[in-house]
């Protein structure tokens, strides 16, 4: 694969339909497939035809998988129902009880969750480690069977550096498991820094039209496979009709992603002159405490800006709740634009000596930017920034 991120993202996996010429992939609305001979019913099963049974493989399945990979130079990918039912695969395919996991503890809270439950109920070992505590990453790390990170971080958009956690993760035998949702493949290639599995929520900025649930695993094949037997018998899987709409949404998410952080770097610098903001958190600002590994290990900062309200809790309640334009909702990278107050939304469960540790004041507001026109948006956040209507 040569092409660049814009030409795969349109035409990986997209064959025209070859019994009617049909330029967009049909949607193969199937539970299963049906065999003239036991040999092609076997062959079925071995994964040698595009279907069998849908849980086991599917066409429409086969189109987003081939993208994502290809986006992610990866050997192999696997879609699966959610962003954490492709986490959860992966545990299923890699951990064993006695197992032990290190985590960097700013985390989607979903994940965090996960791990927790999963030491209690299944015997496996977690170790969660400061973002920047050196030292106790390199106590927690011998033994480890997975390394697991995030980066840019919900809602800070701190940065991790890719490379280095890989060959540490590495150094101690570990594998890294990289949450890439925010960056996307476009912005951000973890494999290519030394990761060892990716995984990403395509409810987010890959189906981009908050209108799916979907999650993708990509990896070297022999480390995803295991994970494709996970998804079988687990049947974490999405239907046809996800598949078909994330297909059609990642062959915009070039496109998408070129305007939204656009949009975004233009509010953030905008945001960061404004005097009910006391600060903006945006890797493509030169005020970001991470910008410079920002700008070496990401091809673009994405569309999502964190500021901090002047008035705390209150002002940006009043944000969430007077802006009109933008919706106040979780979730984020669609078309529209969203804002959330993480303290009640994915931080919800942290004591505030938690939240301040992770840099989550409660004043903060984190915006998902959409495709929107720039002077629309501000123009929204200036009334919901200002005086009461
Ligand atoms: C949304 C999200 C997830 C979970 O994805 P779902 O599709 O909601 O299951 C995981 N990680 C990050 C960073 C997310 O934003």
């Amino acid at each position: 694969m040569t092409h660049g991120p814009g030409t795969t993202s349109v035409h990986e996996g997209s064959e025209p339909d070859p019994a009617t010429g049909a330029v967009t992939r049909p949607l193969l609305r199937t539970s299963t497939f049906r065999f003239d001979t036991v040999p092609d019913l076997l062959a079925g099963a071995r994964g040698e035809r595009p279907g069998f049974y849908t849980r086991y493989g599917h066409p429409n399945f086969g189109a987003v998988e081939a993208k994502f990979a290809a986006l992610h130079g990866a050997g192999a990918a696997v879609l699966f129902a959610s962003g954490m039912a492709a986490f959860g695969g992966i545990l299923q395919a890699h951990v064993r009880a006695g197992d032990r996991i290190v985590a960097l503890a700013d985390l989607y809270g979903g994940t965090r969750v996960l791990l927790a439950e999963l030491a209690a109920r299944f015997g496996v070992g977690v170790t969660l480690v400061p973002r920047h505590d050196d030292d106790a990453l390199t106590r927690a790390l011998p033994g480890a069977r997975l390394l697991i990170a995030e980066s840019p971080i919900n809602p800070t958009l701190r940065i991790v550096d890719v490379g280095r956690l890989a060959e540490r993760a590495h150094r101690a035998g570990a594998l890294l498991a990289f949450d890439n949702t925010f960056a996307t493949p476009v912005h951000q290639q973890p494999l290519a820094m030394g990761a060892d599995l990716v995984w990403e929520s395509a409810t987010k900025a890959l189906g981009g039209h908050s209108d799916l649930l979907a999650g993708l695993v990509a990896g070297r094949a022999d480390l995803v496979e295991p994970v494709r037997e996970a998804r079988k018998v687990w049947g974490a899987i999405a239907d046809p009709d996800t598949a078909w709409l994330l297909e059609r949404g990642m062959k915009t998410l070039v496109a998408r992603l070129d305007r939204q952080s656009r949009t975004a770097a233009e509010l953030a610098a905008w945001l960061e002159r404004h005097p009910a903001v006391a600060s903006v958190l945006y890797p493509g600002l030169p005020s970001h405490p991470d910008h410079e590994l920002a700008r070496r290990q990401m091809r673009g900062y994405g569309f999502m800006v964190a500021f901090d309200c002047r008035g705390g809790l209150e002002a940006a309640r009043a944000v969430a709740e007077r802006v009109r334009l933008i919706a106040h909702a979780p979730s984020l990278g669609g078309v529209e634009s969203l804002l959330s107050l993480p303290v009640y939304t994915s931080h919800a469960y942290l004591t505030a000596a938690e939240r301040a540790a992770c840099g989550v004041g409660d004043g903060l507001v984190r915006l998902s930017v959409g495709c929107e026109d720039l002077g629309d948006l501000q123009a929204d956040l200036e009334a919901a920034l200002g005086a009461p209507r």
